[in-house]
């Protein structure tokens, strides 16, 4: 599960040609899962079922997604998240996830415009993968 970036540096605006491949997460899992597992998922940018589907949160106004269309780099940042879904998807913990999310997210680093944001994600990952270091 990949948490929101905090620290915006830009609130990006739903545009009117915003493709619709939405999940409504509130609705779509409903009775799919328990009210714990959905005050989680509302938290997340993007998750992988246990069934191995992954699912991008393209509701949230500071996810990768809707942050994607204004700045390229968030695309990488997107990149780099959908590989830590990968890894859960395959059955392994946050820690391993974060570590590879921090792997292709530092190859994607001379493809960013704004350096600073590169830093802050950056930073981020990295805490998140101190945070998981047991789990
Ligand atoms: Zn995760």
């Amino acid at each position: 599960m990949i948490s929101s970036p905090r620290s915006p540096m830009s609130t990006p605006k739903n545009s009117p040609g915003h493709p619709s491949l939405t999940t409504d997460t509130k609705n779509d899992f409903a009775d799919k899962v328990s009210e714990d597992k959905m005050k989680q998922l509302l938290t997340a940018q993007a998750f992988a079922s246990a069934g191995g589907l992954i699912y991008i949160r393209t509701e949230p106004e500071f996810g990768f997604y809707q942050r994607s269309q204004q700045s390229q780099d968030y695309s990488y940042y997107g990149a780099a998240a959908l590989s830590h879904e990968q890894v859960h998807k395959a059955g392994f913990t946050e820690n391993l996830a974060y570590q590879r999310q921090l792997g292709v997210f530092d190859g994607f680093k001379n493809f960013f415009k704004s350096q600073a944001l590169y830093g802050d994600l950056d930073a981020q990952i990295q805490q998140a993968l101190k945070d998981n270091a047991s789990h």
